[in-house]
């Protein structure tokens, strides 16, 4: 996505819990622990992928979209389908995305990534301060025209 950044991956951290695992230094319940909540947001707003789950390797993983940030009010911490993010995206000035891997099959869930997206991405290169005085001038030479 466009304005996507700050992206921090999470992808050490979840090895080194499948490690873990697979050293017996951890249960299967203590990372198969998906909530009902959770689950239902993999169902109605998930995005398929082709991963295969690491732990009982019979269903694929669902990445589930959380958004955060005080723009969003009420909607803040709900999930998003992937195609409503670049929606938001142009909408917003900024909010947060977690992105949340589950399987349905045995609750497997762990953070896979996080990232910034909104309009405030697409002034990096000094390109706002241009866009803020158009939008200034603008309406007020069109207000002067009109009174002639
Ligand atoms: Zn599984």
């Amino acid at each position: 996505m466009r304005t996507q950044r700050q992206v921090v991956d999470y992808s050490l951290r979840k090895r080194a819990v499948l490690r873990e695992l697979l050293a017996g230094r951890v249960g299967t319940y203590d990372v198969c622990d998906a909530s009902p909540y959770l689950k239902n947001a993999a169902r109605f707003h998930g995005e398929p992928t082709d991963e295969r789950c690491p732990i009982c390797r019979s269903e694929n993983l669902i990445h589930v979209h959380y958004i955060y940030g005080d723009e969003l009010k009420q909607s803040a911490g709900q999930a998003r389908t992937l195609a409503e993010l670049p929606v938001l995206a142009m909408t917003l000035r900024e909010f947060e995305v977690f992105v949340v891997e589950v399987c349905l099959g045995c609750d497997w869930n762990h953070l896979v990534e996080q990232y910034l997206l909104g309009r405030d991405g697409l002034a990096e290169g000094g390109s706002e301060t241009d866009a803020v005085g158009g939008d200034a001038s603008g309406p007020v030479h069109r207000r002067r025209e009109a009174q002639r």
